[in-house]
């Protein structure tokens, strides 16, 4: 790109603060329009958790079963508004027809080079200028109230091991020692080591202060 671009980016979340970050380093000037506050989207919605081990795509066999089962016991995270929009269930049909082993692995292989490649990015961003957030590379408990479903996490855990992303088992009495915070009847948890966290409550969006402010640079809010 050549110096002195003029660069309009809508909405500063997490995505429209780091093009700027890129955007700015490359030589651009760089306007956000922000509607509401920095950082408080999608992008708070997920607490900050940066999930380097996320390479199984939503497109995985059972997924459409178990959303449903889910759905109708009112725990599912999806929620889709009946309604006769043929667009949506054409939508919905495909989807479910590419929920199988072959399409997954394949959506796993191209998500992980884009995890990789990200792992590189955010390693190159904090090596920089110290950004002032809670960056943590603890890795992540995923701690199973049922005995069953913590089993059947070890299939999961056996597709992750191609990837190296493969997560170790901790039994009851060690899982207690580690997170003292959990109640006693929990199955069983399993750490994944590529974890990292950022939290966005506290300074996660440092990215916002990167960016030079004045009349052409900066974040600019509309109602
Ligand atoms: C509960 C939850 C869990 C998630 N878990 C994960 C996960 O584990 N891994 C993962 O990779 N992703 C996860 N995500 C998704 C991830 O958080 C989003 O993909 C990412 O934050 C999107 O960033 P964004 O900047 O595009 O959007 P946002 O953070 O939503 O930012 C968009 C910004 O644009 C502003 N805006 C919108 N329209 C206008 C307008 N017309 N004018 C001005 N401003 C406007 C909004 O106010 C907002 O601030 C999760 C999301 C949620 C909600």
């Amino acid at each position: 790109m050549s110096a002195n671009k003029e660069v309009i980016i809508i909405g500063g979340g997490v995505i429209g603060l780091a093009c700027a970050n890129y955007l700015i380093d490359k030589g651009a000037r760089v306007r956000i329009i922000e509607r509401d506050k920095v950082g408080q989207g999608a992008s708070h919605g997920n607490c900050g958790l940066l999930c380097f081990s996320d390479v199984i795509p939503l497109c995985s066999p059972g997924a459409v079963s178990n959303e449903l089962v889910k759905a109708l016991k009112r725990q599912s995270a999806l929620s889709i508004k009946p309604s006769f929009d043929m667009g949506l269930w054409a939508w919905l049909f495909k989807f479910a027809s590419k929920c199988n082993r072959n399409h997954m692995k394949a959506g796993a292989r191209s998500k992980y080079e884009i995890v990789k490649y990200s792992v590189q990015l955010f390693d190159t961003l904090f090596a920089g200028e110290p950004m002032p957030c809670d960056f943590e590379k603890k890795g992540l408990l995923i701690v199973f109230k049922n005995k069953e479903n913590f089993e059947n996490y070890g299939e999961t855990n056996r597709f992750l091991e191609a990837y190296n992303m493969g997560a170790k088992r901790i039994d009851r009495d060690q899982l207690q020692e580690l997170e003292p915070a959990l109640s006693d009847g929990m199955a069983g948890c399993l750490p994944d080591p590529p974890l990292r966290a950022l939290r966005t409550e506290n300074g996660g969006y440092s990215l916002e202060k990167r960016l030079p402010h004045g009349r052409d640079h900066g974040i600019f809010r509309v109602q």
